[in-house]
């Protein structure tokens, strides 16, 4: 057996409870009797967490995982729909069906294996995808039920076969012969993990170059611990590093060396561009310059990859202590601010989003955890300025009320500020979190590569620009997205890369 009971799980049923069902169950499946009724009458498996009050005053992960008997009780509740529809709602077509009918079977291998056909990084994936508007969004549990949130947890599942995987020895994916070829990845977030490996597989020698001191991208310096450990990101990287990946890391492409200097100079026959979206979007209103402003990202890097949280104790970035903070947005990155300023010592934490909590674009789980640590949400409301003392520091945020008007481009109704509500906050602290741009650097030193108004790479569907052994994929394509996403790039990109390479092979061979 795997699993035992958490200590700080917040579960209602007892273990003892939960055995005992799922010997009933297996029982019944075994004398044939397991019917569709039956496995909808299977209490969904919440996930064992960290209690509130406890995880507001650490790092860790908040989920802790599935036990074994959780897993095969969720999996039991799998319809194996003929038709699947979960798989057309995965963004990289994971045979959902399959590995959770695997599980359902105790045959955790199996699934790891099906999983890992589509999808390098289960174990990070399985924390962070937004399942609930992709593949468990169309299952048909979820459907008769009527409710999204007791489709077959899917996310929950790939997460328990994946960290069983990682906790033993996986073995480091083979490797062709050598090619002769070199191929360079710009970015080390996951579309650059994903090529890389991809690349790496197929012969080629492979080199990513991580303008950071850590490699992972957003993974590391974004996403924070206790949502994602980091630990998951650097098994993967050791990975890439036993395979023969070469992980240069302070390396600026653009700065240090220009995409023409690599193909030009250094000899590197192919490129991907995985850079990623890292320019914050600002409000452009009175007083963001003032001390104790901050983007999102400097503050989620601060705090993640130069642990400020150790207050100057090992930190390379040490952070001030703030005491009432202000957090502006409403997406992932701003619940994710927000809840690592709780974790930071503030006695007031304020989400400030000019929607409602319906139109809000952060996952379900996240707002409903902020709550919990007890992140208090202002919405419809918006920054109007920000007051600052003699001295440039922030002492106040004043905002402005906000009804629903008419829906906009993106469908959701569109924020009408009213005239005259003016109030104000009293806060040491704002950060800003309402979304991040393509960083020009690339588009600046980088002609012959072809960009859309907003400054994102242009593609076609195999990911190939308009330089010829140029690829790009992720954020720096799609604009801010989703790990899966970008994940799914990053193996378009390698596939076309390959064959690119093993093309430009030829040619080279025949021109001797
Ligand atoms: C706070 C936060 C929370 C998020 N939460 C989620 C979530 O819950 N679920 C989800 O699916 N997605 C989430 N996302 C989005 C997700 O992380 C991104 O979509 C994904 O990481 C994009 O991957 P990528 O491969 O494009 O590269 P990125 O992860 O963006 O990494 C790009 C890398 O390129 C490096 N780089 C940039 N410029 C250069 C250069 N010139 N030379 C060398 N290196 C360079 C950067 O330092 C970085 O390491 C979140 C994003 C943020 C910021
Ligand atoms: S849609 Fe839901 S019930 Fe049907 S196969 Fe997929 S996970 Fe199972």
């Amino acid at each position: 057996m795997v699993g035992t009971a958490h200590p700080t799980e917040t579960l209602a049923v007892t273990p003892e409870e939960r055995r005992k069902l799922l010997q009933e169950l297996l029982a019944k499946r075994n004398a044939g009797g397991l019917k569709t009724k039956d496995r909808l009458a299977i209490p969904p498996q919440e996930i064992p967490e960290q209690d509130a009050d406890a995880r507001r005053r650490n790092v860790s992960e908040v989920a802790l995982g599935y036990t074994e008997e959780q897993a095969r009780l969720e999996a039991l509740r799998c319809l194996q729909c003929k038709n699947a529809p979960c798989i057309e709602g995965c963004p990289v077509r994971i045979r959902i069906r399959d590995f959770v009918g695997a599980i359902a079977e105790g045959d955790y291998r199996k699934a790891l294996d099906l999983i890992k056909e589509n999808s390098l990084l289960p174990a990070v994936c399985g924390r962070v995808c937004p399942q609930e508007v992709q593949c468990q969004e169309k299952c048909t549990v979820g459907l008769s039920l009527k409710d999204v949130s007791k489709a077959v947890s899917i996310g929950r599942l790939e997460r328990f076969v994946a960290d069983l995987g990682r906790n033993g020895s996986a073995a480091v994916p083979a490797v062709a012969a050598p090619t002769g070829m070199k191929v360079a990845i710009i970015g080390s977030g996951p579309g650059g993990i994903v090529a890389a490996a991809d690349a790496r597989r197929a012969g080629h020698e492979v080199t990513i170059f991580e303008a950071f001191h850590k490699p992972g991208g957003v993974m590391v310096y974004g996403i924070p611990e206790f949502r994602l450990p980091k630990a998951i990101v650097r098994q993967e990287i050791e990975t890439l590093k036993q395979m023969g990946v070469k992980i240069i890391t302070n390396f600026i492409v653009g700065r240090t060396r220009t995409i023409e200097q690599l193909m030009k100079e250094d000899g590197f026959d192919a490129v991907y561009i995985g850079v990623g979206a890292g320019l914050p979007s600002f409000m452009n209103v009175e007083g963001e310059s003032l001390v104790g402003v901050y983007s999102a990202n400097e503050y989620l890097t601060r705090a993640n990859l130069m642990k400020a949280y150790q207050f100057g104790a090992g930190a390379d970035t040490p952070i001030a202590r703030s005491k009432r903070v202000a957090v502006v947005g409403g997406g992932n990155v701003a619940m994710d601010s927000a809840r690592t300023a709780v974790r930071l010592g503030a006695e007031k934490v304020y989400l400030i989003y000019r929607r409602t909590e319906k139109e809000m674009p952060a996952r379900v789980e996240e707002v409903h955890h902020a709550k919990q640590e007890g992140v208090e949400f202002h919405l419809l409301q918006n920054p109007k300025r920000i007051l600052g003392d003699v001295n440039g520091n922030v002492v106040a945020i004043e905002c402005l009320r906000y009804e629903l008007g008419e829906p906009d481009a993106s469908g959701r109704r569109r924020p009408v500020a009213i005239p005259g509500s003016e109030f104000q906050i009293e806060v040491d602290t704002v950060i800003i979190a309402i979304g991040n741009l393509a960083n020009p650097l690339i588009r600046q030193t980088t002609p012959g590569l072809e960009f859309n108004k907003w400054g994102n790479i242009i593609v076609d569907e195999n990911c190939r620009t308009s330089m010829t052994g140029v690829f790009a994929g992720g954020d720096i394509v799609l604009g801010a997205a989703t790990v899966i996403l970008a994940m799914g790039q990053g193996r378009i990109a390698a596939a076309a890369m390959n064959e690119y390479l093993a093309q430009k092979k030829l040619t080279r061979r025949n021109a001797v």
